[in-house]
């Protein structure tokens, strides 16, 4: 019988009933702890960054460690965990995200702010162009960004994906050049992970690529973006408007620029949430993988870093 884990002790409730109903529905007789008396008996463990956990090595015969987060960049490099790590992926997590980028992208696209804010009753009857006339980039086209590409596609948003290796996706032009990305782009999601590699890609030199009046929606990481170079687009008005839901650190500091700065959208971290009616199946699943000897979903690779 398997012994699971569950060192995330905050959201434990939400599992607590849930995780051992859905592995008993999926014929595995399992014991799920939030506190391992011995850890070399543990078989999985089940993570979040708000754990205490750090040290991986007593976990002698951890067959996984499955995170409850999509980005794992807190984790990857830890060089006391030596067993497969699998990130989440789920539809909650996919849902959120497709609803948090699309309600932003309209806002923007729609000017909604214009008709919210309009304290002196200005009267001004200028259309907004439609959907097929914004070109979009999405860069990072994995689970996340490409959901959200096709549901931006299907309201007729022109968007050219970007991504680290090439995709065949019908419908959605992509390239794995940020600059021909960027080129022409009325609005920008960052929908990547964070990486040695994509720490800073938008800094001063790529974001002087966008056309002046760009908007920036970052639901990714913080650390994609460089803070400084922003900031200085935003006070020139090459970049109109950034709506920021993660950041370098959190919970955002009280006297950050973003905080007060007319050009930016805070957003506490809630783009996208992962949920425990969804993510409890991938658990299990691949818990059930693991113990047949099948390959295990959404298996991170520690050498790109996620
Ligand atoms: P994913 O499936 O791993 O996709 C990552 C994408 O980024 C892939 O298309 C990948 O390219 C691309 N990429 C990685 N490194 C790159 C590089 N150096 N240059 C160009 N492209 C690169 O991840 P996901 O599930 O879509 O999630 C994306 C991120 O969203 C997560 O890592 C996390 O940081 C963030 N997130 C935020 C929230 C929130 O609430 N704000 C919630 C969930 C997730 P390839 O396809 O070529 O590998």
């Amino acid at each position: 019988m398997p012994l699971i884990f569950f060192a995330a002790p905050t959201l434990w409730p939400e599992y607590r009933d849930l995780l051992p109903a859905l592995l008993a529905e999926a014929g595995i007789a399992a014991n799920v702890v939030t506190e391992a008396p011995d850890p070399a008996m543990v078989d999985y463990i089940i993570y979040a960054p708000s754990a205490p956990l750090q040290d991986f090595t007593p976990f002698t015969n951890c067959k996984a460690v499955l995170s409850l987060w999509a980005g794992v960049e807190r984790i990857v490099g830890n060089a006391t965990l030596t067993q497969p790590l699998c990130r989440m992926v789920d539809t909650g997590l996919t849902e959120g995200m497709v609803e948090w980028v699309v309600g932003h992208t309209l806002r923007h696209h729609l000017g909604m702010d214009r008709h919210i804010v309009n304290p002196a009753h200005v009267w001004d009857p200028t259309c907004p162009p439609l959907a097929r006339e914004r070109p979009v980039a999405m860069l990072g086209m994995g689970a996340l960004g490409t959901a959200c590409a096709c549901a931006l596609t299907a309201l007729n948003f022109p968007v050219t994906g970007y991504s680290r290796t090439a995709k065949d996706i019908p419908g959605i032009p992509t390239t794995t050049d940020l600059r021909s990305a960027l080129s022409g782009a009325e609005i920008v999601i960052t929908l990547l992970p964070k990486t040695p590699e994509t720490e800073n890609m938008l800094n001063a030199e790529s974001l002087s690529w966008l056309p002046r009046g760009a908007v920036i929606l970052n639901p990714g990481r913080g650390p994609l973006i460089d803070d400084a170079a922003l900031l200085a687009a935003l006070d020139t008005g090459h970049v109109a408007h950034a709506t920021l839901d993660v950041f370098r650190a959190e919970p955002l500091p009280q006297d950050h620029a973003f905080w007060s700065h007319p050009r930016v959208t805070v957003t506490p971290h809630i783009a996208a949430d992962t949920r425990a009616s969804g993510a409890a199946k991938v658990l299990v699943e691949n818990i059930r993988r693991a113990q047949a000897g099948e390959p295990l979903l959404h298996l991170v690779d520690r050498g790109r870093g996620y």
